[in-house]
């Protein structure tokens, strides 16, 4: 897998129909699979944080979610093939799950989030098995933990979908690994909130005019904090091209 390093993120080179099917081989080889899907805001959290940035690059696979990582990857030089959304990777999880007989878990969102999510998405895929699902409301530096993670293991599920926004469920997925067993964990932040139909995607136009950001902030105004992260973001991209050239970035 060709990757490519924006802020230091080895980002996989790698469609959108590749993706899901790469993660499905990686369960078919029995290789536990860490996906996060970082956009322009998550990268520059990672340029801020040291932690964070090891958290996110310990994943087995990082796809670039938002069109300001791949407009970063022809800046610096080394073109992305295509932004790969997470919500749109995830469902695409629930379909090849649905068609190969994997089980899944749904943890994350709000108290009866997922459980809406997984019922649209049993609607939508009669062949797909919820081993079991879980609200993202706990605490995660107490035994609580440990009753999620067993409840994950108990359920037998193949994959499991975390939806606790980000940094959180990255941090969480990357602790958490070794104990869990799914084989894949995809990281995938407000995905249940679509999945369940409680928060509309943005419509095809604002999509395809890669204007998915001004949707969600028409939507939800108070994101403009998080969003003041995207000017910064092309102003690290920047530099590090500078860093680039002079040849301490590679
Ligand atoms: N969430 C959660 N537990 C928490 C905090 C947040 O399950 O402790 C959920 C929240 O209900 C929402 C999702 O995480 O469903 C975050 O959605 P957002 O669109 O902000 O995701 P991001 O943009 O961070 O990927």
């Amino acid at each position: 897998m060709q990757k490519i390093k924006i802020l230091d993120i080895p980002f996989d080179n790698i469609t959108k129909k590749e993706a899901p099917e790469l993660a499905f081989s990686r369960i078919s080889a029995k290789k536990k699979t860490v996906v996060v899907t970082p956009n322009a805001e998550i990268a520059q959290m990672c340029a801020e944080d040291e932690n964070i940035k090891k958290v996110v690059c310990s994943a087995d696979m990082i796809l670039p979610d938002g069109e300001g990582v791949v407009l970063a990857s022809k800046k610096l030089g080394t073109p992305l093939f295509e932004k790969v959304a997470g919500v749109e990777f995830g469902m695409d999880c629930v379909s090849l799950a649905a068609e190969r007989g994997y089980s899944l878990f749904l943890l994350g969102g709000k108290e009866g989030v997922a459980e809406k999510a997984a019922s649209e998405l049993c609607s939508h895929f009669p062949a797909l098995r919820i081993a079991g699902v879980r609200n993202g409301y706990f605490d995660r530096d107490s035994k609580e933990n440990e009753h999620v993670l067993n409840q994950i293991n108990k359920s037998g599920a193949d994959i499991l979908f975390v939806c606790l926004g980000a940094p959180t469920q990255e941090k969480w997925a990357a602790e958490n690994r070794d104990k869990l067993s799914p084989l894949l964990i995809c990281c995938l932040g407000g995905s249940l909130d679509i999945y369940s139909g409680n928060v509309k995607r943005a419509p095809k136009l604002f999509i395809k005019l890669r204007l998915e950001w001004l949707w969600r902030l028409l939507k939800e105004p108070t994101r403009i904090g998080r969003m003041m992260n995207l000017p910064k973001f092309l102003h690290s991209v920047n530099k590090y091209k500078k860093l680039q050239k002079r040849g301490t970035k590679c």
